[in-house]
């Protein structure tokens, strides 16, 4: 793991200063493009998966660190991060779309 460690955490989801870029750990060896748009901070990834080219985007501001993104993919591609979900490994992804699917603040979305 490599970046800034962050002090606080994203529970509240109108905090957006404390959901800056520099405010979280950047999975190593994972091309994570952070992106803002209409306020929300979302966390990009792409790269080959299992079967075909995948995008996990993951916007942080709803993500309330609930894990049941983490786990329940079957293939361990995501991980917690100072309680927001990370894309730790993205070849293993086979687009199930479980993630999405599960996820009770609609904060993690795959195509
Ligand atoms: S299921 Fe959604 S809210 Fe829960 S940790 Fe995963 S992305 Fe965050
Ligand atoms: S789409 Fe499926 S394999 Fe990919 S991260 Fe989500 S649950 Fe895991």
């Amino acid at each position: 793991m490599t970046g800034k460690e962050s002090t606080k955490t994203n529970k509240n989801q109108n905090n957006t200063a404390a959901l800056s870029p520099a405010n979280y750990v950047v999975c190593e060896g994972i091309e994570t493009e952070v992106k803002t748009k209409n306020n929300l901070t979302i966390k990009e990834v792409s790269g080959k998966g299992k079967k075909e080219d995948v995008k996990i985007d993951i916007v942080v501001n709803y993500c309330k660190g609930c894990e049941i993104c983490v786990a329940f993919c079957p293939e361990g591609v995501l991980v917690m991060n100072k309680e927001v979900a990370e894309v730790v490994d993205i070849s293993k992804c086979t687009k199930c779309n479980i993630c999405e699917y599960l996820c009770p603040d609609f904060s993690i979305s795959v195509e």
